[in-house]
């Protein structure tokens, strides 16, 4: 009998156990992949990505993987039975709409006799598996990272021997040919990634990780977050690998892997409440009063094209749209500064994020923005609103990372470069002014903050 592979968020071959259960259930496997239209709109960064990745994933599958187009509750049932399959492997699904997904694919599998088989999921720690003694999710995050710690992960799976594949007639799509995405987007797959990880370790910079890590002009972090959101490498395979590396034991090590137990609390929040995904997790202070209308379109359209007048919000918002990728601080100073100086709602934000980021994540994204904007899980407390320019002295001393994405600014050296109001020729080069007075937006922040508390 042939079972069928269906991949989703986990684009890899090595430590696959919904591969290796597929292979225990079955003679020969089919890999699918669904190309779905309703995730493809959702951002040209990401879907040029996506077919990068499954270029990679279809040349270390000599060429068996099928892919097809449509809704996977018709293609998937469809693939089924035209390899007369009787049961079709998945790695568990987390997210809303992977969740109500896979029930409907799953309800028309099993109307034709078929079973859906989820094994494994995109974490260490399946969501929901971390809960209190009493069985209740864990609401902030250090209790959940330290149960996190002790409930361990299963060690990687061994890579199977030989992988028989499905080598009969079943049509597919040629892969759409994409010009290679540059930045960090442009290396994809499983073998890319693997190699982008071990020069991290070799490299030694987890064992600085814990100092630099908020360091955006230093090439100081992982850069995993790509990988691991296609599954081309598995937060075990990381883990393991931190494990027995001679930097394991550092304050740096730890710090990472606190990181990552980061994404793995936030998919278990998600797991938990899915509504949180553009809902307030704290709706006691949803009634905070956020500004739209023609003048707030101009602001945040100024904050996407990193025009604010702000450098290193500048800087961070022209890197994403360069690269598909912004540094977790500049994540944090460009989040704080849409919420809390422009007075926008988080979720304008965040959707923006998720278009353009590579990584885009709706629980790490979304629960990162509610963590800014201070209605999220661990919030941030609204009071402390991020100074973008106390931000850019400390974390980017030398204004290396500024100059790097704002070269109207490129002829002011070392630190200047985040004040350019202070300089005769600071505007010499048609770098904007600033769209609004962060002293002033700060006072406004707050005196809304305490309107809503009463
Ligand atoms: P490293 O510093 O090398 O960290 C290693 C890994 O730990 C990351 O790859 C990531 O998987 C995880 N991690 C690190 N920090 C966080 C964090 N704060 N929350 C959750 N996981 C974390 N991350 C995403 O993967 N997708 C998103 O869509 C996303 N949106 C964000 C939006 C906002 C407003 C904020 C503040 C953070 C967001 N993050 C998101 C988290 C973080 O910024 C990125 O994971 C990180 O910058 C990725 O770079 P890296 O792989 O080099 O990280």
């Amino acid at each position: 009998t042939v079972s069928v592979l269906w991949f989703r968020r986990d684009l890899r071959v090595s430590d696959h156990p919904a591969l290796l259960a597929a292979l225990d259930s079955g003679t020969s496997v089919l890999p699918v992949f669904v190309l779905d239209p309703r995730l493809l709109e959702t951002g040209q960064p990401r879907s040029r990505r996506l077919i990068t990745s499954l270029r990679a994933l279809a040349d270390s599958l000599d060429g068996h993987l099928v892919v097809r187009t449509g809704n996977p509750v018709d293609v998937i049932p469809q693939v089924a039975r035209e390899v007369g399959a009787e049961s079709v492997h998945v790695t568990r699904e987390t997210t809303p709409f992977g969740r109500t997904r896979d029930a409907a694919v799953e309800v028309a599998l099993q109307s034709e006799g078929r079973r859906l088989v989820a094994t494994g999921t995109p974490y260490a720690a399946g969501p929901g598996l971390v809960v209190t003694q009493s069985g209740a999710p864990y609401r902030v995050f250090t209790p959940f990272a330290r149960a996190w710690r002790a409930h361990g992960s299963p060690p990687p799976a061994a890579p199977p021997l030989r992988i028989p594949w499905f080598d009969g007639d079943v049509g597919g799509l040629a892969l759409p040919a994409v010009a290679a995405a540059g930045g960090p987007g442009g290396i994809a797959g499983e073998a890319a990634a693997r190699t982008r990880w071990l020069d991290f370790l070799a490299e030694g910079r987890l064992g600085r990780y814990a100092e630099d890590r908020d360091r955006p002009d230093l090439d100081a972090t992982s850069r995993m977050s790509v990988p691991l959101k296609y599954g081309e490498i598995h937060p075990r395979t990381l883990l393991a690998d931190i494990a027995s590396h001679p930097d394991g034991r550092t304050g740096g090590a730890a710090t990472f892997v606190t990181e990552l137990a980061w994404r793995e609390f936030y998919a278990d929040v998600l797991w938990h409440r899915p509504e949180s995904a553009w809902e307030d997790l704290r709706p006691d202070l949803g009634r905070m009063s956020y500004d739209d209308g023609p003048e707030t379109d101009r602001l945040v359209a100024a904050w996407r094209e990193g025009r604010t007048g702000y450098p290193i919000v500048d800087a961070g918002m022209r890197q994403l749209l360069g690269e598909g990728w912004m540094h977790n601080r500049l994540r944090m100073i460009t989040a704080s500064f849409l919420t809390k100086d422009l007075h926008v709602w988080w979720p304008v934000g965040a959707r923006y994020f998720l278009d353009q980021l590579l990584d885009g994540d709706i629980a790490s994204n979304s629960h990162g923005w509610q963590w800014v904007a201070g209605t999220g899980t661990d919030a941030a407390p609204y009071f402390r609103v991020l100074n973008p320019l106390r931000q850019a002295h400390r974390f980017d001393p030398e204004g290396d990372y500024v100059r790097r994405w704002v070269p109207e600014l490129g002829h002011l050296a070392g630190p200047a470069v985040h004040e350019p109001w202070d300089h005769p020729n600071g505007y010499a080069h048609g770098y904007p002014g600033r769209v609004v007075d962060h002293d002033a937006e700060r006072r406004e922040a707050l005196a809304r903050y305490e309107l809503s508390r009463r």
